[in-house]
């Protein structure tokens, strides 16, 4: 089969008014970058209210394995072959972030036949949201030095700044770093550092910011450090919200794009899924949700932690109701949760495969509680084995749902039609009743308690009075309603990465916690988070080049 860079370059891609008609969106209402990608114009957007919503159907998966199990390249093979059987339907999808193309990552615009277009831009400069949001953060951290050079009348304590720097790029270098050397006419030397774009609190409070005026509010009430007397100062304290709104104007409109068949795709926003929510824009989700008949989202990682985060923050801050959900299995991935070495995964083993499907067992339950019916989808590939398929459906129905093998990569929405049934008939059974997993008055160590024993089914969360009383304080100042981001490894229930399956009995260490007052959430840090990823030994951007043709090479 051709490489998925092989089989986009030869997509047949339409214009994008063409596609923004099929959701009835007028032409003016589109603001075009190049003739395949659009921004869709937030007066369009506003003019919307009081429609009614489609049909919001979330794709989610099984933990992660390096074996792979293609959540967006069923997102979008689902879309698809929703809209092969006749119904309208859109997909909404993350923006990739650029620095991980350079490393060993691969893309992030599906795979195979099940693809979003035009795929290089997608996968890199885009239009030009990421550098909005590096922007718009940095200018915060420009304004928070120059604050502190003129005098410092807010009394902002050197030592307790919060607020970092950001680049989309992969640069351990930066991690650390020491800024304003050389001199008095530099300021005031002080530690500082850079974390990669996705990271920044900026990016989650654009995913979950309902319009410009909620942005703003957001974006003041963002604390980047403490006084002497631990008293928050906020980018409203230091009058940067109406600047770093104006840098972010653009980008809060979503983007429009394609996929392989012509179908529309919003992708828009692209926060990590550890420090932060791991969800397109809410904004995308909404304006996709009046357009058309069924919406197909993706969250990031298992559903431990994405379709954990995706109802706890997105859904229940942005009043969604999901109406069903699939989890993504691949029988490689089972047989990793089984104990099978990645070396081994050809082979066929259903005995490994049964012991692993414990794991895919827990999140549908944990799917379940939130009150979102499931459908399973077997993400088929080649070496799959029939014996292998058939005990992942036998399995899935001792769960009471239907696992369905699904062939998208290799078929576009002909291999997903099935699915897509599925799907339609659980969503129009009605049989949804979504409620978050805790209310937001439970006390903030609770809710991660519940996280913990009810989704990771941990004995128990253990952490140190400091943190514990961080909490307490954090209640105090009026934050005690916020919803919790848990950031954990995301290969495991536990909090080690090695533990597959369906491990019990554990407890869950939290190590830190942080408050992103802007975005709306206290980040509960268990283990070693990275937000400021580093580059492999051999980086990809070492094969990467253009060709004769000036087509991109080596990127994917
Ligand atoms: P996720 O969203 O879960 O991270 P992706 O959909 O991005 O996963 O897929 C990860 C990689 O696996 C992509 O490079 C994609 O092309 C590949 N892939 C996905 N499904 C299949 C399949 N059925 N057969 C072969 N490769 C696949
Ligand atoms: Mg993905």
């Amino acid at each position: 089969m051709a490489s998925d860079i092989e089989i986009a370059r030869a997509a047949k891609m339409r214009p994008i008014s063409e596609i923004g008609e099929k959701l009835g969106i007028p032409q003016d209402a589109l603001e075009n970058y190049g003739s395949t990608k659009a921004k869709v114009r937030a007066d369009f957007i506003a003019s919307l209210d009081g429609r009614p919503d489609g049909k919001l159907v979330l794709v989610t998966a099984i933990n992660p394995t390096p074996a792979g199990e293609g959540k967006t390249t069923t997102t979008v093979g689902l879309g698809d072959g929703l809209n092969r059987i006749g119904k309208k339907a859109a997909i909404c999808l993350r923006e990739p972030s650029l620095g991980p193309c350079f490393g060993m990552k691969g893309g992030a615009a599906g795979g195979g036949h099940a693809q979003v277009v035009p795929m290089e831009d997608i996968n890199l400069h885009f239009t030009g949201d990421f550098h909005a949001i590096t922007s718009a953060h940095n200018l915060l951290s420009a304004l928070i030095d120059n604050h502190i050079y003129w005098g410092n009348a807010l009394g902002i304590d050197q030592r307790r700044i919060t607020w970092r720097r950001v680049m989309d790029m992969n640069d351990r270098a930066l991690r650390q770093i020491v800024t304003s050397l050389g001199g008095v006419a530099n300021g005031f030397p002080a530690e500082a550092g850079f974390d990669i774009t996705v990271a920044s609190e900026i990016m989650a409070i654009l995913c979950l910011s309902h319009d410009l005026a909620d942005l703003q509010r957001r974006l003041g009430d963002i604390i980047i450090g403490y006084r002497r007397d631990r008293t928050a100062i906020t980018a409203r304290d230091l009058e940067a919200d109406g600047a770093m709104t104006v840098l972010l104007k653009e980008a809060m409109q979503p983007n429009l794009v394609q996929t392989l068949e012509n179908n529309p795709a919003f992708i828009h926003g692209g926060p990590f899924a550890n420090i932060a929510h791991g969800c397109n824009s809410v904004i995308a989700t909404r304006t996709a949700l009046k357009l058309a008949d069924y919406v197909v989202t993706e969250a990031g990682f298992g559903a431990d932690l994405g379709a954990e985060k995706f109802f706890d923050i997105k859904c229940r801050k942005a009043g969604l109701q999901p109406s069903a959900a699939v989890i993504v299995a691949t029988v490689r991935a089972l047989k990793m949760n089984g104990g099978v070495a990645r070396e081994d995964l050809k082979a066929e083993n259903v005995a490994a495969l049964k012991k692993g499907c414990a794991n895919l067992g827990r999140h549908i339950d944990n799917v379940k509680q939130f009150g979102v019916p499931v459908v399973v989808a077997i993400n088929h590939f080649t070496g799959d084995t029939e014996a292998e398929i058939a005990a992942v459906k036998e399995y899935a129905a001792t769960h009471g749902v239907e696992a369905v093998l699904c062939t998208h990569w290799a078929d576009g929405s002909a291999g997903t039609e099935a699915l897509a049934r599925k799907v339609v008939q659980l969503a129009e059974s009605g049989a949804a009743q979504f409620a978050p997993l805790y209310g937001d008055d439970m006390p903030l160590f609770e809710k991660i308690q519940t996280i913990c024993r009810r989704i990771y089914r941990a004995d128990d969360a253990a952490a140190d009075k400091s943190i514990r009383d961080q909490l307490k304080k954090w209640s105090a100042d009026g934050f005690g309603h916020l919803p919790i981001c848990m950031a954990k490894t995301q290969y495991s229930f536990s909090t080690d990465p090695n533990l597959r399956g369906a491990p019990t009995g554990h407890i869950v260490p939290i190590r830190e916690v942080r408050l992103s007052a802007g975005a709306g959430f206290i980040v509960v840090i268990c283990g070693e988070i990275m937000t400021m990823p580093g580059l492999p030994k051999i980086p990809s951007a070492n094969q990467i080049r253009l060709d004769e043709r000036g087509q991109i090479e080596g990127l994917f």
